[in-house]
């Protein structure tokens, strides 16, 4: 039988996070088949060989929370300088113009963006439908660029008219979104080891769907062993709107309707009190960190070091694109680092902390044992970090990435594939994708 083999060659540093987060020098990694087959010195190969010298090598980074639509509409002039509530009534309309093509096209560019950035694995939340867009477009984009992917079908149920935020058009039926969620996911769902492909459910917030929804799709995700995901505790109005219309805090409003357990994971978390963070900490449910969207709504300082302190899963996200506005994934864990440091002080929180947190952290609030780390039996999701250039030189450690390092990529494996080298893409034509979307985003604005 012949196996499909590569070789990561001589690299200065290799930053496993492994279980005993090994840090190993003047390496080699081994892949075979999609999956580390060897770690070590001197190894050889008769298939493909990527020379590392000079290079720092990590797991590939994973992204735990995202609206990859949202790449479209950056920076819109009505919504950057809003707070969260203004900032999406002022959004809302112009998503509620996208179809297929605009979802498929951003999700391609936001894809990129991330890859650049040494992402591998990442999820999506998308929770709107218009004009007959499909989370299948999403997964096409995923399938086009080679990056492993976790779609979430996201809702939203309560309009304007039932006293909900976002406009009608944008609202489903809850029948509706139900039997599309089970569509999705008994077309692409991968359960197995090393899946490039999975589905998830994500109603969009306890303030877009009503309370049976949330109950539903929890008993849904339990019935297809998928994962459950949404928004919660993002700001204090998120927490006021939980008070006053469901009488409880939003720990409390997950916890009544299944929504706590190793196969949930919520974004943001900005507010939650020490009882909540307990309660995640017990039930082992999962976080989606996103400084950069946190500082931009001017939602607060998630507790995060409180959290991983008690035990609370944490990953990190870009958040969308419309409210960060940048998807750089290396850049979103340096600003994590340096978030905890001014809530807590300089020794709040580690390069190498905030690096495990946007790997295996991320891999493992995504029910990704099998991603994240760089150790044998793993898969080649792999981010491979030239320390030569500018934003490196004069650094005494440049295996300190997230001090000094870059935030652009070198090059990227996922599954053992390469699907960025020397910084350009070999899966997709980039300058065409981009020419697109700025096409798209111009129409948008007529
Ligand atoms: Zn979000």
């Amino acid at each position: 039988m012949t196996h499909s083999e590569t070789l990561i060659r001589n690299a200065d540093t290799i930053l496993t996070m492994d279980d005993d987060r090994r840090k190993l020098t003047a390496a080699d990694i081994l892949i075979r088949d999609g999956v580390i087959h060897e770690i070590g010195s001197n190894l050889s190969t008769t298939g493909n060989t990527i020379d590392a010298r000079g290079c720092v090598v990590t797991p590939g980074l994973v992204n735990t929370h995202h609206h990859l639509y949202q790449s479209m509409t950056r920076a819109v002039p009505g919504g950057q300088d809003a707070l969260l509530f203004g900032w999406l009534q002022t959004l809302y309309p112009i998503w509620a113009r996208f179809g297929p093509e605009e979802i498929y096209v951003s999700a391609l560019t936001g894809l990129a963006e991330l890859a650049l950035s040494g992402c591998t694995l990442t999820s999506d939340h998308l929770y709107l439908y218009p004009n007959g867009a499909r989370l299948d477009d999403t997964i096409a984009a995923a399938r086009d660029i080679g990056m492993r992917f976790h779609p979430t079908r996201g809702a939203m149920s309560i309009g304007e008219s039932d006293g909900g935020l976002p406009p009608d058009a944008l609202v489903e039926r809850e029948k509706d979104i139900l039997n599309d969620s089970i569509r999705v996911i008994d077309t692409f769902h991968d359960a197995g080891e090393g899946a490039m492909c999975r589905v998830g459910i994500a109603p969009c917030s306890p303030f877009s769907v009503s309370r049976d929804l949330m109950r539903d799709a929890a008993l849904l995700a339990r019935d297809k062993g998928v994962m459950l995901h949404t928004h919660l505790a993002e700001n204090d109005e998120d927490i006021a709107y939980s008070l006053e219309r469901f009488g409880c805090r939003p720990g409390q409003y997950a916890e009544d309707l299944g929504w706590t357990g190793p196969d949930v994971w919520h974004a943001h978390c900005v507010k939650l009190d020490g009882a909540e963070i307990g309660l995640f900490a017990r039930s082992r449910t999962g976080i989606a960190h996103c400084p950069c969207s946190n500082c931009r709504l001017g939602s607060g300082i998630a507790p995060i070091r409180a959290m991983r302190d008690a035990g609370v899963r944490v990953g990190l996200g870009v958040d969308g694109s419309a409210s960060n506005d940048t998807g750089n994934l290396m850049a979103e864990a340096r600003q994590a680092m340096l978030l905890q440091r001014v809530a807590r002080g300089a020794d709040a929180m580690s390069t190498r902390e905030a690096l495990e947190i946007a790997t295996r952290g991320g891999a493992d609030v995504l029910g990704r044992p099998d991603c994240g780390r760089l150790s044998l039996g793993k898969r080649a999701d792999i981010a491979i970090w030239d320390t030569t250039g500018i934003d490196s030189a004069g650094s005494w450690d440049p295996a300190a990435l997230l001090l000094a390092g870059p935030t652009r990529v070198k090059h990227l494996l996922v599954e053992g594939r390469q699907i960025v080298s020397d910084s350009q893409f070999q899966s997709i034509d980039l300058p065409s994708t981009l020419q697109r979307q700025r096409q798209l985003a111009r129409a948008l604005q007529t």
